[in-house]
């Protein structure tokens, strides 16, 4: 069972935003690391569902979203153009085969998956598959798979330039806005690392769900609020990452939430990488990911206890036990 940590801002009434249950306990300072500004939110856990939540949405959320440097909206890697080729040639047969291809994090997995490792767990994936990515920031992602061939891409995003809105070179329709505006329906609809940064996730399922072709999937990646990770980080855990993430759940509360929007959950695994541990110690040592906007903070860590921090990740997937994971889900 998860406990509160030590670092505590007073006691409260509060509701839980996702199962209702009311609490009379203490709020958690965390704060706002990426940035490094060290601004102060109160967040608290339900002792129900065992889901740590922020106290109050910030009004000026915006703000907290500098596009020039938040990840999604990032640019490219840089990585040698055979190398791309190769994984891109490695990726596309692995596509919709899970049974095959599971989850891994070591190098080879990397070099097999090409850039969009989570391809092989949708059993049945095809290339002309309709897919929309919601919270897609610029496309990366999208552009991904427009590499690996797949021919019928749409993404979604509240923050998406305005210069982007209509349909890319490479045929990927982008729209600037919610996922509610939408009228299309797909085959699968992706949540990379979105659903996290809404207030009202349930909603969000929803109508996701409304907006699957018969047949469809959602898949969804969320960070996943471990027993471990939370006795052993706490409020410097990375992936909290106040107040962009307003839930942080154990993967039953996600299934329980999502059964309650009316979607089954087929599959489940974590994907943690070494990052997400490194990047919490380096919290810990009060280490910001940035200094200033476009200039990360090198992680204070050799090449070999970086190495050590990836095998750590690839236990934890083995055991099922990262802290951040996937879902695919199906209309109940
Ligand atoms: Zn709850």
């Amino acid at each position: 069972m998860i406990e509160a940590g030590e670092a505590t801002a007073g006691r409260s009434h509060f509701s839980c935003q996702l199962c209702g249950q009311h609490h009379h306990g203490d709020m958690i300072t965390m704060r706002e690391m990426m940035f490094g500004t060290r601004e102060e939110f109160d967040y608290f856990l339900c002792d129900n569902c065992c889901t740590l939540q922020i106290a109050q949405v910030p009004d000026n959320l915006a703000a907290y979203y500098a596009a020039d440097a938040y990840y999604s909206f990032g640019e490219g890697t840089g990585e040698a153009r055979w190398k791309s080729a190769l994984k891109r040639i490695c990726a596309r047969g692995m596509i919709g085969r899970p049974e095959k291809y599971p989850m891994g994090n070591g190098p080879i997995d990397r070099i097999r998956r090409g850039a969009e490792p989570w391809i092989a767990q949708v059993e049945g994936l095809w290339r002309d598959a309709a897919v929309l990515d919601v919270g897609c920031g610029k496309g990366a992602r999208l552009e991904a798979l427009a590499r690996l061939g797949f021919t019928d891409l749409s993404g979604v995003d509240p923050f998406l330039p305005a210069t982007q809105e209509g349909t890319s070179v490479q045929g990927i329709h982008f729209f600037r806005g919610e996922l509610t505006e939408i009228d299309g329906h797909y085959d699968l609809i992706t949540m990379h690392h979105s659903l996290e940064h809404v207030a009202e996730p349930r909603r969000l399922l929803v109508a996701a769900r409304e907006r699957l072709k018969p047949g469809g999937r959602i898949f969804v990646r969320i960070p996943l609020l471990q027993d471990w990770v939370w006795r052993k980080y706490g409020a410097n855990w990375a992936q909290i990452d106040a107040p962009r993430h307003f839930y942080l759940m154990p993967q039953a509360a996600f299934i329980d939430l999502a059964k309650s929007a009316g979607l089954d959950c087929i599959s489940s695994g974590t994907d943690t990488l070494g990052w997400s541990l490194a990047r919490s110690e380096a919290y810990a040592r009060d280490i910001p990911m940035y200094n200033s906007p476009g200039q990360p903070n090198a992680l204070p860590f050799t090449m070999s206890e970086l190495a050590e921090y990836d095998r750590q990740a690839q236990t934890l997937n083995a055991a099922g036990e990262g802290d951040q994971g996937y879902f695919v889900l199906s209309a109940a």
